[in-house]
């Protein structure tokens, strides 16, 4: 058959055939067992050297089989690609007898073309053509369908970079000139022009190789469409999109145009790493520190860190960008392994929003009510001056919590431990962790009670009832996951906002995203304590992040912004660092912490997640796991212990933690554990490499 590895191929497995990729030639010399012939090599792009590398690191890395990680390279392909269609052509036969309209056919007919679209532009009717067709003169071809992708214009409408935004793009393109694999951190606080920054950094590997194919990563893309319209006006083309919303016969037709290079430029999510770049010379990612860059279910990954691992592979720059880098990339950058560099004002006329912390111990809301009479001060202000606001709850719902008035009964649900959030719109109780939702039940189902259910605590629904309450001739709206479903839903509420015919806008993380609102002068965080509940070893460098960022979509325009952080804990490190703007002062603070006690980046750490639904086997299986843990000198191993979710969808779950000194080869230590172990079929076990949840 000829082939070469990384040609795609179709595989006898069992009774099936299945799509495989070629990973190594070998003369079958050797093999003990018969080998069965492939059926054929397919017709798709093979997979380019760097991809299936990467791919093999990959899944070593998560201590997955290859073909988890390689079946993420090829979802792309799961639909067959679009039907060749059916065009006319010119055989060179001379047509027996000569019109004027046959001659306008000749003369358009230089290249395959639809037949409609043939007669339409000779000025014939289609029956010329049939005619024409009928003779021999014309005949009938399949082609497949070409991809379109207009090729991006480095040389179009840049904009006039400040000198900080200047030295930091001629430092990126120094790195692109350079080649090879490097890593540069832009640091810059919100509204620095981060994103005019990578543009031309984007522009740089583009002009220096014309087969030159740049990623862009963003966390969350169907919510921030906006970044799409910049590549669109600094490049005269849109990039290629690579995420969930896009369908799956366009990922097809990007998949292959990647693969053959025809694609420059991709924006996408965290997936759109295991793309078949022919050439990668470019990896932005963008807001690095953003924990929706961690895939949490099937093949689990960092994106963030991933794209650094393809990028030394395929021996390309990245640039990671964000106003809150990460504690990890602050300590690779301080170590000189990735290039720092700072932005360290607003554009132009814009400053950072003046932070202010309200103490809710001696400001409290009045009773039923989540903002506090400064709060409601200074929105009040606002909209005297024609100015928005942005009321920030990290909450979707209505209430977090419904309970019963007549016997306490907390309204969980029935296969996962959680509370059911309240949702008013939809008249519904919903678990946000299995989506499991059932109708609000009238009565108490544990008493009987006849309306005793009450809404307990506050969810980003509800604080727009008090918002609408409280200033009836606002216009309010609601930023959510639940009210933005989709990209074009992202868009154009992102638009009304951002053209001022939003006065409030109620949001949970969704909208502290990457946005520009140049109206936007006050940010009123409700409950800053919301994400330091928890043991979880990033709880505080998430919520610094968090509200750093959302207070940063405060004051981007020339008017001055302004932050308010309701919290009941305004001595905590985090509140302090952000009331002083002091985010390299927390960061070391917590560096110290994660120093001492062997934590990332100073030591690595693995779960283990063990789930059954038969409580017994579990319970057996985590005590055979943990007294076959190898032992190995700078090896910690902690549990079993119940997990914090300790039943999800019926399933019970017991969680194992792995923490290493960095000179550890981590994977090489599990992959010698779980060979001393079987796991039995009723058990699950997950192994989470570098967690970010604990739950
Ligand atoms: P960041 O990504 O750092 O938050 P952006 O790149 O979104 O910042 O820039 C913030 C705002 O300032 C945007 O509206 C952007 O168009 C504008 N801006 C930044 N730098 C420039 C520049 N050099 N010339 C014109 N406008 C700029």
């Amino acid at each position: 058959m000829g082939l070469a590895v990384g040609d795609q191929v179709a595989a006898p497995l069992g009774p099936r055939t299945v799509r495989g990729v070629v990973t190594e030639l070998r003369d079958g010399h050797g093999v003990n067992r018969p080998l069965k012939p492939l059926a054929g090599r397919l017709a798709d792009p093979p997979l380019p050297p760097n991809t299936l590398r990467f791919v093999e690191w990959a899944a070593a890395y998560a201590c997955e089989p290859p073909g988890e990680a390689l079946a993420l390279a090829l979802r792309g392909l799961r639909v067959s690609p679009p039907a060749p269609e059916r065009r006319v052509q010119l055989t060179g036969k001379p047509p027996a007898r000569a019109t004027a309209a046959r001659d306008r056919v000749l003369q358009v007919a230089v290249e395959a073309m639809r037949a409609s679209l043939l007669a339409a532009e000779a000025r014939v009717s289609t029956g010329v053509v049939k005619g024409l067709l009928d003779e021999g003169v014309l005949k009938i071809v399949q082609v497949a369908v070409p991809i379109a992708f207009s090729p991006p214009d480095p040389e179009r409408s840049s904009a006039t970079l400040n000198p900080s935004q200047a030295a930091a793009a001629a430092a990126i393109g120094g790195l692109i000139a350079k080649g090879g694999f490097q890593v540069a951190l832009l640091d810059g606080v919100t509204g620095s022009g981060k994103t005019e920054v990578y543009l031309e950094a984007v522009a740089a590997a583009l002009k220096i190789d014309p087969a030159a194919q740049v990623l862009v990563l963003l966390p969350e893309i169907a919510l921030t469409q906006a970044v799409l319209a910049r590549f669109e006006q600094r490049f005269g083309a849109a990039p290629a999109e690579w995420h969930s919303g896009v369908s799956a016969p366009r990922r097809r037709r990007v998949w292959e145009a990647v693969a053959t290079g025809q694609c420059r430029i991709v924006v996408g999510a965290r997936s759109a790493l295991f793309l078949p770049f022919a050439q990668l010379r470019l990896v932005v990612v963008d807001e690095e520190h953003d924990g929706a860059f961690k895939q949490e279910d099937g093949f689990v990954y960092h994106a963030r860190d991933f794209a650094v691992a393809r990028a030394r592979i395929e021996g390309a720059a990245v640039v990671l960008a964000s106003a809150t880098p990460s504690l990890e990339t602050i300590w690779n950058a301080q170590a000189g392994r990735y290039a720092w560099l700072r932005l360290s004002a607003r554009h132009g006329a814009a400053r950072l929003p003046e932070m202010q912390l309200i103490d809710l111990r001696a400001e409290p809301p009045e009773r039923g009510r989540w903002m506090s009479p400064a709060l409601v001060g200074s929105v009040a202000r606002g909209l005297a001056r024609g100015e928005q606001s942005l009321l920030f709850l990290n909450r979707r719902g209505y209430a977090p919590l419904v309970l019963c008035r007549a016997c306490g009964e907390r309204m969980s649900a029935p296969d996962t431990d959680s509370w059911l959030v309240e949702h008013r719109y939809s008249g519904r109780l919903v678990c946000h962790l299995t989506g499991f939702s059932m109708k609000k039940p009238d009565a108490c189902p544990h008493c009987a009670a006849k309306d005793s259910l009450t809404s307990i605590g506050p969810g980003v629904e509800r604080l727009e009832e008090e918002a609408r309450e409280l200033f009836p001739d606002a216009r309010v709206a609601v930023f959510s996951s639940d009210t933005v479903m989709d990209a074009e839903a992202a868009r154009r509420l992102v638009a009304r906002m951002a053209e001022g015919e939003i006065d409030i806008l109620v949001a949970t993380q969704a909208a502290a995203k990457g946005h520009n609102f140049p109206g936007l002068t006050l940010v009123g965080v409700i409950d800053a304590d919301l994400g330091l509940k928890g043991g979880d070893l990033r709880a505080a460098e998430r919520t610094f992040q968090l509200l750093a960022q959302v207070a940063g979509r405060a004051g981007r325009a020339d008017k001055p912004g302004r932050a308010m952080i309701q919290t009941y804990m305004p001595e905590h490190a985090v509140m302090q660092a952000l009331a002083a703007g002091d985010r390299d002062g927390f960061l070391a603070a917590e560096g110290e912490m994660r120093e001492l006690s062997g934590l990332p980046p100073y030591g690595r750490l693995a779960a283990v997640i063990l789930s059954s639904l038969d409580g017994a086997r579990l319970e057996a299986f985590a005590r055979e796991l943990i007294s076959a843990a190898p032992v190995a000198e700078g090896v910690d191993v902690y549990g079993p212990a119940d997990a914090p979710l300790a039943l999800v969808r019926g399933r019970r779950r017991k969680r194992l933690l792995v923490r290493a000194e960095r000179r550890v080869n981590l994977q090489a230590y599990i992959g010698a554990w779980r060979a001393r172990v079987k796991v039995p079929n009723a058990v699950r076990m997950n192994v989470d490499v570098d967690p970010y949840s604990f739950l």
